[in-house]
């Protein structure tokens, strides 16, 4: 495991779950991301300036946005420019790392097939050789795509295929999903919605969904069956860090609508939508973004100033290995940076920024790696899957990171299971993150899979724990209207280009790449 700057905490023996023999050992510890080092900004530690060095263009923050303005910027063969990274990797929420040897995410885990709105990421994907044309149709390469079985749900003590509750429901659970259905497709041939958001223009139908949570939107429907909710919360908690009390109803209509609609069992159309994913999640995309950077990639940056002038911008950094202060002269700055982080960061910030920063609310994240010693036993029911998930809980499950590796499926073998707990709906969510041991987040994990994995607490050796303060934007409601004009556009003052997934009013790949592609283009 790739710990070098997060020593492993003492090793514990937790307490005995279920019915299982004492359980062996188990080591633990907080890695990936570096709350320290990110606090270091409202108080850099040296002010004196150690070297100043020269650049075209300064990418602020090595997310997959600033990646992405990197690699358009060589594409229109601008290679004089540099990229500083607060991590000692670059790839921000799309990171991957290694558990005992076995690769595994830390954080964004997979990327659905792009719609033909996201053609920047489909160029991407044909660049690495993911999607190629054959006799005249795209297609996209078997061994990214990910491996059936895809997904399954654990509901009334049996596995069941697919999330969507279907076990022994009644048919009233599915008369309302056939009308979820059809009140999807009827919003989508009413109003665009695309993915990246920016291609569909924002007019009053989805005003009105932004006005109101999904939760009173549901109920103004009359859609209030449990499993239908359930299902949509699980969604909303998956993609915007919190349920459907919190996120618009605009987040959750477009969920379904920006892709290929939500579709009721037994529907003709249903598919399921085609999702690329490696065993080291985006990870997988974002080394690839990062490799060609070489010596233009500078990590342990943390920069706390940037500041225009009329010949183009000062960022000042500090490098986390030395301890001191640099300063890069540039002519442009994309800044490539969460919102509230660039309005901290900016010296006397554009009121769009500000505006931006006051109105967005962020979902803390948790994810939790897991090594096991050996495969888990098994309920009932389907198969595993890469995607498993508990009925009822308020965790999102976990994925099999080995699920698309031929070895590690070999029959028990040891393999890394990736947890993944939403916070934004938790109160004091991130106050917890800081000062909760590794071990709290260990129980509560074994609390959501005892159940479905009693064997899970015994096979499992190592955990190593994501924290993420400031996880994503959730799509609140009346974002969508607060943010309607940086939205459409990439934001811009002077010498800086905004780019970052946050400017979309929410975070998924195609959002973050896009914007920092198309920040690049305008690069004169
Ligand atoms: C747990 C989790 C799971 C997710 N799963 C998925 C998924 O499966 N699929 C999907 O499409 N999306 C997923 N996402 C969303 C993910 O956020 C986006 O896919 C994408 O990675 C966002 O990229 P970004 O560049 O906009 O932002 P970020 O990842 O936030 O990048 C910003 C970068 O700026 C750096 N930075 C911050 N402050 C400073 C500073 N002061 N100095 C220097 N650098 C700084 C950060 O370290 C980071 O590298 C997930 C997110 C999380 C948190």
């Amino acid at each position: 495991m790739n710990l070098s700057r997060r020593a492993w905490l003492a090793s514990a023996a937790l307490p005995l779950l279920g019915c299982e023999p004492a359980a062996p050992p188990l080591s633990g510890g907080f890695t990936g991301t570096s709350p320290e080092r990110g606090h270091l900004l409202r108080s850099p530690s040296s002010n004196v300036v150690s070297r100043t060095q020269r650049t075209r263009v300064l990418i602020a923050g090595g997310g997959v946005a600033g990646l992405a303005a990197a690699r358009a910027l060589r594409q229109r063969g601008i290679e004089d420019f540099a990229v500083l990274e607060l991590e000692d990797q670059a790839g921000g929420n799309s990171r991957a790392t290694q558990l005992e040897g076995l690769p595994c995410p830390l954080g964004a885990h997979y990327l659905p097939v792009p719609t033909d709105a996201g053609h920047e990421v489909q160029d991407l994907l044909e660049e690495l050789g993911l999607r190629r044309r054959i006799a005249g149709r795209w297609q996209y390469d078997e061994r990214h795509l990910c491996h059936s079985p895809q997904e399954r749900l654990y509901l009334r003590g049996q596995w069941q295929d697919g999330l969507l509750p279907m076990q022994n429901v009644p048919a009233g659970t599915l008369a309302q999903y056939r009308r979820f259905a059809t009140r999807v497709a009827q919003l989508q041939r009413a109003a665009p919605f695309a993915l990246p958001t920016q291609r569909a223009a924002f007019g009053p139908v989805h005003a009105a969904l932004d006005a109101q949570t999904m939760a009173q939107w549901l109920a103004a429907e009359g859609l209030d069956d449990a499993h239908l909710r359930w299902y949509l919360d699980y969604c909303c908690r998956d993609d915007f860090g919190a349920g459907l009390t919190t996120v618009s109803a605009w987040a959750g209509i477009h969920y379904f609508a920006s892709r290929h609609g939500f579709h009721a069992p037994g529907d003709e159309a249903a598919e399921r939508e085609g999702v690329l994913t490696w065993p080291e999640g985006n990870g997988w995309i974002t080394q690839r973004l990062a490799q060609p950077l070489g010596e233009r990639l500078h990590c342990a940056r943390v920069i706390h100033r940037i500041a225009t002038h009329r010949h183009g911008v000062t960022v000042q950094a500090l490098d986390t290995a030395s301890s001191t202060l640099e300063q890069w002269e540039a002519q442009h700055c994309i800044v490539a940076l969460p919102v509230f982080v660039a309005a901290h960061v900016v010296a006397d910030a554009p009121g769009f920024l500000r505006d931006a920063a006051a109105a967005l609310r962020y979902a803390p994240w948790l994810v939790a790696n897991v090594h096991l010693r050996a495969a888990l036993h098994d309920r009932d029911g389907a198969a595993p899957s890469w995607d498993n998930v508990v009925y009822g809980s308020r965790g999102l499950g976990y994925v099999d990171a080995g699920h698309q590796s031929l070895e590690q499926r070999a029959h028990g073998s040891p393999r890394v299971l990736t947890w993944y707990h939403a916070l934004g709906d938790v109160p004091e969510a991130r106050n917890a993150l800081l000062h909760q041991p590794w071990q709290h987040w260990a129980e509560l994990l074994f609390d959501e899979l005892r159940e479905a994995h009693p064997d899970l607490r015994a096979k499992a050796t190592r955990i190593a724990i994501t924290r993420y303060g400031h996880a994503m934007a959730m799509p609140v409601p009346g974002l969508m209207r607060s943010l309607h004009k940086a939205r459409a556009t990439t934001p811009q003052a002077g010498p800086l280009l905004f780019a970052h997934a946050d400017w979309s009013g929410y975070s998924v790949f195609e959002e973050a790449f896009t914007r920092g592609h198309l920040a690049a283009q305008k690069i004169g």
